[in-house]
């Protein structure tokens, strides 16, 4: 494939303007299709469709302008997704995609595979909602099977004495179907980045260990402080789904380690992961450059972390006004801290505005770095 290649991107976050930087460093050029968005990532693009995406006009010039395409959020309509794939090739594929855009499509596709995840009914109905609640004891989690990000479109059930009755969720949670899930008593949560190149080469990068807070990703660290075994086993089964996906790119698979030890597969994300920004700073090939090898045919690169990282997320809640970021110069004082910022003009809690990756000669040392900006900037 030829450097002057044009890669079309569906989609206009911030994984698209990081695959942007490494798509353009690498001599390709780049065609953005937002659908719409105030994108900090189109800026990178050579060029922007900010269309929505029943736009027929854009629909041609994205499809006749790029030489191949890929997604970065799964939630863009596996329609136009097929549709695209009618014309250029699309990677990953549609049909991977759509098992990971729908939790019930994932959680079937995870069993067929032997793969094992928590306890989980689907249910369509306050009925069908009272005996999945008799069928799973304890505290459990109502989502969304579709569109759910960062913990949106998901409730949390207690098993406790005020709890409402199955009729009363329903009404309170709206009429679509749902997944119930046992919620899981988490030891710690990890995820893992894999690639797929065109050839079925298969690698894996070292699993992240991840914190969230109010359901969003706050900090990864990686080396992750599990067991040996622990890690092969994540890496074994991220693998395993990669393959079984037929899967040409990369992904991110998140998973639940209970108390037990136990690996559980939580969610399978078709495209570069959050918890996977550190491979920018800390690893021989950043997930997004690994995305452009994989779906141009290029040989995968070595995932091999040079250096331990803890990477942490900034949320649009320590801007002082939505157009008002903060001072980042005590940022900038710590040796290993590198700012990454996403271009967005407007800030809003929870919203992702950026992420510093710590590197350092130990996790503790890292760890430490996060402490301190924590502190500064009340995160
Ligand atoms: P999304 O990332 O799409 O918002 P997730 O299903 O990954 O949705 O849920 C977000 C976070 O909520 C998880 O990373 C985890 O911290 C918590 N969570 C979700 N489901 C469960 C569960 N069944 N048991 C325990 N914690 C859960
Ligand atoms: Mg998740």
């Amino acid at each position: 494939m030829d450097h002057e290649t044009c890669i079309g991107v569906l989609g206009g976050g911030q994984l698209g303007r990081m695959l942007a930087f490494d798509a353009r460093r690498m001599g390709y050029r780049v065609i953005m299709w937002t659908g719409g968005d105030d994108s900090g990532a189109a800026r990178l693009a050579d060029t922007v469709l900010t269309e929505t995406f029943d736009s027929e006009s854009a629909f041609q010039e994205f499809t006749n302008t790029a030489k191949l395409a890929t997604v970065e959020f799964e939630n863009i309509p596996s329609e136009l997704i097929n549709r695209v794939g009618t014309k250029i090739p699309v990677m990953p594929s549609t049909e991977a995609v759509s098992i990971c855009q729908d939790r019930e499509k994932e959680k079937n596709f995870l069993h067929a595979n032997k793969i094992p995840t928590t306890d989980f009914e689907i249910v369509s109905d306050a009925e069908s909602l009272r005996i999945a609640l008799e069928k799973i004891p304890g505290d459990v989690i109502l989502k969304t099977l579709r569109d759910g990000y960062d913990g949106k479109g998901q409730l949390l059930i207690k098993d406790d004495e005020n709890r409402p009755t199955a009729i009363e969720i329903w009404q309170d949670f709206g009429n679509h179907t749902a997944i119930l899930e046992k919620r899981i008593q988490l030891k710690s949560e990890l995820s893992v980045i894999c690639a797929r190149g065109q050839d079925g080469e298969t690698v894996a990068y070292d699993p992240a260990e991840n914190e969230h807070r109010n359901h969003i990703l706050d900090v990864s660290i990686v080396p992750a402080r599990i067991s040996e075994t622990l890690i092969r086993q994540a890496q074994e089964i991220a693998k395993k789904i990669t393959q079984s996906l037929n899967y040409v790119g990369v992904l991110g698979i998140e998973f639940f380690v209970d108390q037990d030890d136990r690996l559980l597969v939580n969610e399978i994300a078709p495209r570069p992961h959050n918890s996977g920004h550190h491979t920018i700073d800390a690893c021989d090939t950043s997930q997004y450059e690994q995305q452009i090898r994989a779906i141009c045919g290029l040989p995968l690169g070595s995932t091999r972390l040079i250096q331990p990282a803890v990477m942490l997320n900034l949320l649009g809640d320590i801007w002082s006004a939505p157009t008002t970021a903060p001072d980042w110069s005590p940022v900038h004082k710590i040796p290993g801290a590198k700012l990454h910022l996403y271009g967005k003009s407007h800030a809003k809690p929870g919203r992702k505005m950026g992420h510093i990756t710590f590197t350092a000669a130990t996790i503790e040392e890292a760890l430490a770095s996060v402490g301190l900006i924590k502190e500064t900037y009340h995160i």
